[in-house]
């Protein structure tokens, strides 16, 4: 076995270990505050990792994977299995919409729609792929840092609005947030996308259910869950540190 073949082999047993050991997690910290473990969903971040070590992820029974760069989704998706959910999480150019959404038939949900414009680019190409409706969600900028990823919160609702009322071939499906620039969050940060689904769901008139809660990475998504998070994505816990060939590409 070639090198990297077996360094493939081992990572990918590990994640399949550490990915275990997050769901188990998981189940602890929702059953901590009373909520039904079922109702948190894993997004399995992969981005930076290789498809083999993907593979014992899924083969360990996972199916939700997110991925943050287009150009990488478009390589992997096609050397995994079509039942996998990916998740796009990353910040999306309106050119890239329409080979994201062509050549990655399973991909089940953007979580990073921060202004109209990208939702009508999606909403169009959705229409003229002739796709099932793409589940979205809006993306919040919670930290107020300078930043071009996620709308402030004082704008969410009017892009709830956009995505659910204006954009008939995409299903809106609740907010999500990073936090801050470095990738890290705060409480304040996840208390802040709490009050935004309020305002959403009271000025849309829609359950707290149909709105569903992204919050919470590596380092703090069992206080996301503790706070109501219904979607962590996590990466480097079940993946191992990431390594980038290149540090200003990211
Ligand atoms: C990379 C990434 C994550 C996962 O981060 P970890 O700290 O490795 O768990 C989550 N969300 C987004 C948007 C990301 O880009």
């Amino acid at each position: 076995m070639s090198a990297p073949a077996a360094a493939a082999l081992e990572g990918g047993a590990g994640a399949a270990a550490a990915l275990r050991a997050v769901v188990a997690r998981v189940r602890q910290a929702a059953e901590r505050c009373g909520r039904h473990p079922e109702r948190v969903k894993v997004v399995a971040v992969s981005k930076t990792k290789p498809p083999a070590v993907v593979r014992h992820v899924y083969d360990a029974g996972h199916r939700c994977f997110g991925e943050n760069y287009v150009q990488e989704l478009l390589e992997k998706a096609p050397q995994l299995p079509a039942d996998i959910e990916w998740h796009f999480i990353g910040h999306l150019q309106s050119n890239k919409v329409k080979s994201l959404l062509a050549g990655v038939p399973n991909l089940d949900m953007v979580e990073s729609v921060d202004d109209e414009k990208i939702a009508n680019h999606l909403d169009r190409a959705v229409a003229s792929l002739g796709r099932k409706p793409l589940k979205v969600l809006v993306q919040v900028n919670t930290s107020g840092e300078e930043s071009k990823s996620g709308v402030d919160p004082s704008g969410c609702v009017e892009l709830a609005k956009h995505v659910k009322m204006g954009c008939p071939n995409l299903v809106f499906s609740g907010l999500m947030t990073i936090g801050m620039l470095d990738y890290t969050s705060t409480p304040e940060n996840f208390k802040t996308l709490v009050n935004c689904r309020d305002e959403v769901c009271k000025e849309l008139g829609i359950p707290e259910e149909q709105c569903e809660l992204s919050m919470g990475m590596s380092s703090d998504f069992e206080q996301a869950i503790e706070m109501g998070s219904t979607i962590v994505r996590i990466g480097s816990t079940i993946f191992g540190a990431r390594e980038y060939p290149n540090k200003n590409k990211n």
